[in-house]
């Protein structure tokens, strides 16, 4: 049977019984055939389970036909561990749920991401302790497998001190629950009969002990006939151990008698056994820390100064080279000031203490020694509060990120990554490490959890280059040689995976040979995860291949269609490694609000790189452009821009989308919904020519229900009324829509849709903002709208044209010495972003330079001192301050500024703003208009929605139309643009009545509801 029919098979077999999801479309494989690794091996099929009997009847119908399953977390590996040609298991999507929590412990499913569970845990003071720099996409199972630790380690160990007992599906399907057990001598137990009395969970007391005992069994035979070579390969004073931790099972078996099954399952990479829950200790949070930042003129006294602050058990003590500490002063102006140039390498160590005082005397103990006599550090950076202790841990935390950032063809790429030599052989390790690297020509970064011995080396390498597969090789090969001379190891908390497995085997073949014996215990044919921690030779693991040298032009549809070249565009693509930030849950990141709402690996940013990459390499055929499939998942991308902001790496993941949808386009056109939808500028232009009939119609339950089937906009959704064609008229009146005659700082305000047709008053508004700070405002009539529904649906013909027409009318104002400046994020997003991608112009960059958004331009006035300040209170003298909930636009987020507006808002008196920081609002333009989407986006939305309903908030502002439509939905509370509040508070919008928010808002267009 080929590959394609067993696809078929697999789809109607396991679609049949498993209550999850089975995807054998080339489109969602693509998305599973890559990790952070350099390597890419396409699945069969992949899993995604809802239940436990989902994974065991999964494993078991594959057992039967010996195909090897692969489980997968969030798919963050640097090793290739969760790669495979078999059926990958995707336990990240469904095992979610955070099962029970007690005094001291945790029961959870292994999708769980660290962070959710850190906070989770945080509500009791309790933590996990286990920190790896990856928390907000790392999952419990993906941490079990690698064994995972942070920079904490030295404190808290790694994953196996913390596992107590797990819900597993072993090689044959079976479901046990593994606890420590233990073993009975050879020839006491009888394997056919323990396999024959197998319940369906084989919990201890369920009948299932005879299992464990099996297992147990199996695992204390291969410890006790090579316990002298356990002992001294894997010694108990290392960090931790690439592969099973053979090492700690004798240490527990020694004491308890015990042979600890679940801590076996840490580092075992799911070669054991698969994990569906797991219950965890849990650790008192820290309440007191000192830490600080000892900087050194060079890399040698960094290591020794780790290696003399040991003797002081620092609970912390991470090192970085030279070229970490430039990139991360490039990266963040905070770092620029803390950093002098001079420094060559950094130590950032932390001290715990049960009070201030003694951690904070633990670290004056620390500073002494390093700067008393025999100095070794030329300065120290001690912070002070939890704030700057915040900054310096992210010079931790970001390493990877920073390293991610390094763009281009050659940069450092995860091939070697971590190994541990002991702590006090570091120094010589690393004058070794440099020898090697300058035989072999290679520069490479450094950054090491330096008291425990664990040092990440990223070489500089082309990774897509064949030639430089054989030069890492050699390079990995002669370091790792390094490394066994010192009495190190490879693999620490990263794993074997599949690029290291060959390596551990060459480098430690009797370890090697233990590990396979541990695996005939728990899989004797091989089925879970083969090729890691056992087996495989380098020439066997497939490296992803390159772009740009491959590149096919599809035959259906020409590719790329956006400005860029082939090879710029293959670039791009090329710069997603893989890392998976993109599906963060961290709250302090607005990383891609549609994968938070469905928690799928074909919503996150970086599917829509990978989908793109698998295409440019014709692994999938260019023909998939115009099926529905990649449509669909083009279609999880609603334009918001935060996974470009966020990304470490600057990933154009929008403009790939766009290219995507404009190839699905271009062989199938638009449908009618999406073609009606993306006109919605025109529609509204139709809308406002016959306002009064429009209006009535947005307000009819029959004739929304007519416009929900013509047009796909959701009945539900409340929609602005219709003002006519006011604003342009009353521009004409004033003599805005000629140049402005007057001297001094003049713009051009680019009119968006919602503020022409629907929201006159904020148009005046800003008009008599800008005027009464002394500048010119021109609003040229032969602007049009700025198309981003066109580049949103994938409509680059539409869009171009309209950013044609709108560039030479904004090229020429910028000649002419006029800023651009738009009241709507997105415009701006459009013009900055979207233009240069749509058109080649010389002119271009000048025009991108000068436009920015209202807020942006005022805030800047402001700190530039000529912002009028002559703010008038928004509520009378006897009256409380206005409470205004303020939410920042995404669209907004990625200018210079993150949020321009609120700092303008907080000028104002008589206000009271609260942020409400509940990530996206979920409309992101037209997507919350349509019917289809309607749901999904109030679900988006639902945290903003939600807070807008909160007591004591009276109205809310933001800049984005859409997003205030969404936080006008559900609540009756008015949303207005900031610039109308400043406009009131300057004292230029005349209003009825008493001089409160209420008065002001008489002038703005109500949005209506039908149903
Ligand atoms: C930017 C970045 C920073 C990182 N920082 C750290 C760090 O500080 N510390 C650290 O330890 N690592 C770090 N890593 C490496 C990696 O992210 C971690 O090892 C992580 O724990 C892997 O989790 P995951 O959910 O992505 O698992 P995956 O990559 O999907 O899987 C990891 C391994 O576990 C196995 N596995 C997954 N789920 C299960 C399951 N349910 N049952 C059994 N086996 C399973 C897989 O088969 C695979 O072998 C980092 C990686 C990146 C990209």
């Amino acid at each position: 049977m080929d590959r394609e029919q067993l696809r078929s098979r697999i789809e109607e077999d396991l679609g049949g019984i498993v209550a999850g999801e089975v995807l054998c479309n080339a489109e969602s494989l693509s998305l599973y055939a890559t990790d952070a690794s350099l390597c890419e091996v396409w699945p069969l099929a992949v899993v995604r389970p809802r239940t436990t009997e989902d994974v065991a009847a999964t494993v078991s119908w594959a057992a039967e036909r010996q195909i090897p399953v692969h489980p997968r977390g969030a798919g963050s590996s640097l090793a290739g561990g969760s790669l495979g040609s078999g059926v990958v298991i995707d336990c990240g999507r469904f095992f979610r749920r955070i099962l029970q929590t007690s005094g001291d412990g945790v029961r959870v499913q292994t999708g769980v991401i660290a962070a959710q569970l850190e906070e989770h845990l945080a509500r009791g003071t309790r933590s996990l302790g286990v920190d790896p720099s990856n928390g907000c996409v790392t999952t419990v199972g993906g941490m079990i497998g690698k064994n995972s630790s942070g920079s904490r380690f030295l404190r808290h160990g790694a994953m196996s001190g913390r596992i107590e007992s797990a819900r597993v599906v072993l090689a044959d399907g079976a479901i046990v629950d593994l606890v420590p057990t233990a073993p009975v001598s050879p020839g006491q137990f009888d394997p056919q009969q323990a396999d024959d009395s197998q319940p369906a969970v084989a919990t201890p007391a369920a009948g299932g002990a005879d299992k464990l005992v099996q297992l147990a069994t199996g695992v204390a035979d291969v410890l006790a006939s090579s316990r002298e070579l356990i002992l001294a390969s894997q010694p108990t004073t290392r960090a931790t151990h690439g592969g099973y931790q053979l090492h700690d099972l004798i240490r527990i078996l020694d004491r308890d008698g015990l042979v600890d099954l679940p801590r076996l399952l840490c580092g075992a990479e799911g070669t054991l056994g698969i994990v569906t829950e797991a219950t965890l200790r849990t650790v008192p949070v820290e309440a007191h820390t000192a830490v600080g930042l000892f900087l050194f003129d060079s890399l040698d006294r960094a290591a020794e100064a780790a290696v003399r602050l040991r003797p002081l058990s620092p609970d912390a003590c991470d090192l970085f080279d030279k070229r970490h500490l430039t990139l991360a002063r490039s990266a963040k102006p905070a770092f620029d000031q803390l950093i002098p140039p001079i420094a060559d390498a950094g130590l950032l160590v932390e001290f715990t203490a049960a009070d201030e005082q003694a951690a904070t005397a633990r670290f004056d103990e620390a500073a002494r020694r390093l700067q008393g006599p025999r100095a070794l550090c030329i300065d120290v950076r001690r912070a002070e509060g939890a704030a700057e202790k915040a900054v310096l841990w992210e010079l931790s935390r970001s390493v990877v990120a920073t390293l991610h950032g390094v763009r281009g063809t050659v940069r450092p790429v995860p091939f070697v990554e971590d190994v541990v030599v002991p702590p006090e052989a570091i120094p010589d390790f690393l004058r070794r490490l440099q020898e090697v690297l300058k035989q072999c020509d290679v520069t490479a970064m450094l950054f090491a959890h330096a008291a425990q011995g664990q040092l990440h080396i990223r070489p500089y390498a082309d990774p897509r280059d064949p030639a430089e597969r054989l030069r890492l090789e050699r390079l990995a090969n002669a370091i790792y040689g390094e490394v066994t001379a010192v009495g190190g190891t490879i693999g620490g908390e990263q794993g074997l995976g599949l690029t290291r497995t060959p390596f551990f085997a060459a480098h430690f073949p009797e370890l090697a040979g233990l590990f396979a014996a541990v695996k005939r215990v728990f899989d004797p044919d091989g089925v879970l995860n083969p090729g890691v921690v056992t087996g495989l030779s380098p020439a066997q693991v497939a490296w992803r291949p390159p772009l740009a040298d491959q590149h096919v032009e599809p035959s259906s549809a020409p590719l790329p269609v956006l400005t860029w070249t082939a090879e710029q565009f293959a670039d791009e693509v090329d710069a997603c490694n893989g890392c998976g930030t993109c599906r963060s849950q961290s709250p302090g990141s607005r990383m891609c609000p549609m994968y938070r709402e469905n928690p799928a690996e074909e919503t996150s940013p970086r599917a829509k790189a990978n989908l793109m990459a698998s295409l440019l390499s014709a692994r999938l055929d260019p023909a998939a452009l115009g099926q529905d499939a990649v449509r669909a998942i083009a279609d999880t991308c609603f334009n918001c821009h935060q996974c470009r902001a966020d990304c470490s790496a600057g990933v154009d993941i929008p403009a790939i989308v766009t290219e995507l949808k404009a190839a699905h386009v271009e062989i199938n056109s638009l449908d009618l919904h999406s073609w009606l939808l993306s006109r919605v500028d025109s529609l509204s232009g139709l809308g406002g020519a016959v306002a009064p009939l429009a209006n009535r119609a947005i307000a009819n339950p029959q004739s929304r229900w007519l416009i929900e089937k013509v047009l796909g906009v959701a009945r539900g959704r409340k929609l602005p009324r219709f003002t006519g064609q006011q604003v342009m008229r009353w521009a004409t009146r004033r003599g805005l829509t000629r140049p402005s005659r007057r001297s001094g700082p003049r713009v051009l305000y680019f009119l968006d849709t919602f503020a022409r047709r629907h929201d006159p008053l904020l148009v005046k508004a800003l008009v008599a903002v800008l005027e009464h700070n002394g500048i010119g405002v021109f609003i040229d009539p032969r602007q049009v709208s700025a198309g981003m529904p066109l580049v949103a649906a994938g409509d680059v013909a539409g869009a171009r044209r309209l950013a044609s027409t709108n560039l030479r009318v904004l090229a020429e104002a910028v000649r002419l010495g006029y800023r651009i400046i738009c009241t709507e994020p997105s415009a701006v997003t459009c013009i900055v972003h979207d233009y240069p991608r749509l058109l080649e112009d010389d002119e271009m960059d000048r025009v991108v330079a000068a436009t920015s958004d209202a807020a942006t331009f005022l805030w800047d006035l402001h700190r530039e001192g000529r912002l009028s300040l002559d703010f008038q209170p928004l509520s009378g003298p006897s009256q409380p301050a206005t409470r205004i909930l303020y939410h920042a636009p995404c669209h907004a987020r990625i200018g210079r500024d993150k949020s321009p507006a609120e700092h303008l808002l907080r000028l104002v008196p008589g206000l009271t703003l609260d942020s409400a920081d509940r990530g996206c609002s979920g409309m992101a333009g037209t997507f919350g208009l349509s019917r289809h989407n309607y749901r999904t986006s109030l679900r988006v939305g639902l945290g903003l929605v939600s807070a807008m309903r909160s007591g004591g908030i009276e109205a809310g502002a933001t800049e984005c139309s859409g997003c205030r439509i969404q936080m006008e939905q559900g609540t009756s509370k008015p949303t207005v643009h900031p610039v109308k509040l400043l406009a009131k508070s300057y004292g230029l919008l005349a209003g009825p009545g008493p001089d409160r928010l209420d008065s002001l808002l008489t002038g703005r267009s109500g949005p209506l509801t039908t149903s």
